[in-house]
């Protein structure tokens, strides 16, 4: 038999999207992911190896990996009246969450902000809509968002809280007034907590309709694929539903466990990145053909006042350091670049690289 036409088999949302792209490193100084740059102290590394003995490869892991669920509450100070869920990154958790959504649910977002809400929306067929940042300040537009609630009705917003790409933190006042107007649930993305003094954890017990949503990736351990959401336990039950069995494989399990028993030295790289961003930050002020946003990421975003961002972007790979271009976005990214906070040397490098494309 021959293939129907691709049209009758898949859904038009499916056929007009593009995969995510990540583009190939290999090679560059990569500052383009916001992956932390640092690897493991040898005796943490040799430890953890020794760990990893105790994995029964040959049986299925915890179905719902409860002493890794237990450490991950412990080291994240989540209320004893909240609930967990963990996914596979915490990309699984936005799908969990808007797969148990009705087949009709509009999903909202800020914008610009991260690709994976709308792109998950559209794959599972529900209606997306996304709300402009205010400009420059990059902060929510209320007014914007509250309208937009009104006319959607959505049942899931998300709010990145820093945001990316942007890295700012949004008025915590205005998240506050979400919550009480949002008629679904209001997913609070921390991806970036580690590089920021805000947080909604503690708020949990206050709000019905509030989920907070971690991962460990940009602590030290995107090659894990681990990210959790907290919130009401009725909520949390019945997205436990969607979620596949086993999701967070054995070595995910011991890994992060482990990681989470030896805090210290991923604190300290941490702290690095933080003193890092300021230095890097001071740099970029000091550039008068850039203008830098102020972040609480591991990431600084910028604008190309003089130059078209392709061509910096262009000239920076050339010099051996790839960055993110959001230019191709438009809008309020137009000539906006993210650069990822490095090691010292890789920051300078990017820095030298990019006076070097301006001048
Ligand atoms: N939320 C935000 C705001 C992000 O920027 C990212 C990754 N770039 C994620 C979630 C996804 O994180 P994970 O690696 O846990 O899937």
């Amino acid at each position: 038999m021959p293939l129907p036409p691709l049209e009758t088999l898949f859904r038009r949302e499916v056929l007009a999207m593009s995969a995510y792209h990540v583009a190939d490193a290999s090679n560059y100084i990569k500052l383009d992911a916001m992956e932390n740059p640092y690897t493991w102290p040898a005796d943490i590394q040799q430890a953890w190896l020794e760990h990893l003995k105790s994995c029964p490869l040959n049986r299925y892991p915890d179905p719902e990996a409860k002493a890794l669920a237990d450490a991950v509450r412990r080291s994240n100070a989540i209320p004893d009246a909240s609930a967990i869920l963990l996914g596979n990154g915490s990309d699984e958790i936005i799908q969990i969450l808007l797969m148990a959504l009705p087949s009709t649910a509009a999903v909202l977002a800020p914008e610009p902000g991260f690709v994976m809400y709308k792109q998950i929306a559209l794959s599972l067929g529900l209606r997306y809509r996304g709300v402009p940042l205010a400009a420059e300040s990059f902060d929510l537009d209320l007014p914007a968002v509250l309208a937009a609630i009104e006319a959607e009705k959505p049942a899931a917003i998300f709010l990145a809280y820093p945001n990316n790409p942007t890295g700012n933190l949004f008025d915590p006042a205005a998240i506050e007034a979400i919550l009480a107007a949002a008629p679904g649930v209001v997913v609070v993305d921390e991806a970036y907590a580690p590089f920021a003094d805000a947080s909604f954890i503690e708020q949990l017990p206050q709000h019905d309709n509030l989920l907070v949503m971690r991962t460990v990736s940009k602590l030290g351990l995107a090659g894990l694929r681990l990210g959790f959401l907290a919130g009401p336990p009725a909520l949390l039950e019945q997205l436990n539903k969607v979620r596949l069995p086993y999701n967070i494989n054995c070595l995910t399990q011991a890994t992060a466990g482990f990681a989470l028993e030896h805090p210290q030295f991923l604190l300290d790289q941490t702290r690095l990145i933080r003193e890092q961003r300021s230095v890097v930050m001071q740099a970029l002020q000091a550039i008068d053909s850039v203008k830098a946003y102020p972040s609480a990421a591991n990431f600084i975003l910028f604008r190309t006042l003089t130059k078209p961002a392709d061509a910096v972007f262009a000239s920076l790979k050339q010099h051996g350091v790839l960055i993110k271009n959001l230019s191709p976005q438009g809008g309020l990214l137009e000539n906006c670049l993210r650069a990822t906070i490095g090691k010292p040397e890789e920051n300078q490098a990017f820095l030298q690289a990019l006076k070097a494309a301006l001048a």
